[in-house]
C-alpha cells in the first residue's frame, strides 16, 4: 500500500517500485490523504491504471490544513485494518512539504494503532499488524537511503504515469525532476542505471531470511571499495521484478550494520 499526501507523490516517489510489485502479481492499493492540491482523480486513476493499480482512494484531508486530526487517523488505521498491507510507502519524515511530513507521522502512529484494541469505531485490530514502512523522497532527497531498487525496466512507466498529470503545473519539469533524482541515485548507489531510495522503517530481523531465498543480492563494487566510508552501508539489488522483495531482505535491521 502507498500513502501518498496528494494524487502524484506515489508515481514521483516510487512509481517504478509499484511497478516492480505489479508485474510480479503482488495487489496494490494507493491511499491519497488529500483529494487537492495534485492531479484530478481522473488523472489519478490513469496513472495508476499505467502502474497496474487499481484500488485507489482519498481520506478527507485539506489543502493548508495539513493536522493530524482524529478523522484522519480514524481513516488511515480503518484502511490499514480493512487492506492489512505487508508494505506500506509514504514519504519520509523529513520531507519539506508539511503535508507529505504529516502523512508520514500519520502512517507511524496508525501503524501502532491498527494492531492495538484502541479505536474500535475503526474496525477490528489487525493482530499482529507490523508492515514494513519504505519512506521515499518528492521534494527533499533523503540524506541517508538505507534501501534501493532498480527500476531501470519501470522508467518508461514511471515516465508515462507521471505524464498522465497534466493538470499539474510544470508536469513535465515534475518529470524531469523524479526521473533524474532516479538517474542520480542509480549513479551513486551503482545499483542501476535508474533507482528509487527509500528509508526502512520497522523492518523485523526476521523478514531477512524469511525473503532471502527470492531476494537477488549482491554486494557492489561501491561498497566493497569503501565499506565504513561510502555513506549507503545499505545496497540492495534490485533486479528483475524481485526489486522490493530484495529490499525487503536487505533493508531491515540485519541489512543496517552493513555489507558481507
Ligand atoms: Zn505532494
Amino acid at each position: 500500500m502507498v500513502v501518498s499526501p496528494h494524487r502524484d507523490d506515489e508515481t514521483i516517489g516510487c512509481g517504478g517500485t509499484i511497478c516492480a510489485h505489479t508485474e510480479r502479481g503482488d495487489h496494490g492499493a494507493v491511499v491519497h490523504i488529500c483529494g487537492e492540491g495534485g492531479a484530478s482523480l481522473a488523472e489519478a486513476r490513469s496513472a495508476a491504471g499505467i502502474l497496474g493499480v487499481s484500488e485507489i482512494s482519498t481520506l478527507s484531508c485539506r489543502v493548508g490544513q495539513p493536522t493530524p486530526t482524529r478523522e484522519l487517523l480514524l481513516e488511515l488505521v480503518m484502511a490499514f485494518r480493512q487492506h492489512r498491507p505487508q508494505i506500506v510507502y509514504v514519504p519520509h519524515e523529513a520531507d519539506a512539504d508539511p503535508t507529505h511530513k504529516l502523512t508520514s507521522a500519520l502512517v507511524r502512529e496508525a501503524r501502532w494503532l491498527a494492531g492495538h484494541p484502541a479505536l474500535p469505531e475503526a474496525g477490528e485490530p489487525a493482530e499482529g499488524f507490523a508492515p514494513i514502512v519504505y519512506e521515499f523522497e518528492v521534494w527533499t532527497p533523503l540524506a541517508r537511503p538505507t534501501a534501493f531498487v532498480d527500476i531501470s525496466r519501470h522508467v518508461e512507466r514511471k515516465a508515462a504515469a507521471l505524464n498522465c498529470c497534466p493538470s499539474r503545473m510544470g508536469i513535465n519539469e515534475w518529470s524531469e525532476g523524479a526521473l533524474g533524482l532516479a538517474r542520480y541515485r542509480g549513479v551513486t548507489s551503482g545499483q542501476g542505471d535508474h533507482v528509487e531510495a527509500f528509508a526502512v522503517v520497522g523492518a523485523p530481523p526476521c523478514v531477512v531470511s524469511a525473503s532471502a531465498p527470492r531476494a537477488q543480492t549482491r554486494s557492489s563494487h561501491l561498497s566493497r571499495r569503501g565499506r565504513g566510508r561510502w555513506p549507503y552501508r545499505t545496497v540492495l539489488r534490485g533486479g528483475q521484478a524481485d526489486a522490493p522483495r530484495a529490499a525487503h531482505a536487505r533493508g531491515g535491521e540485519e541489512g543496517a550494520q552493513g555489507d558481507r
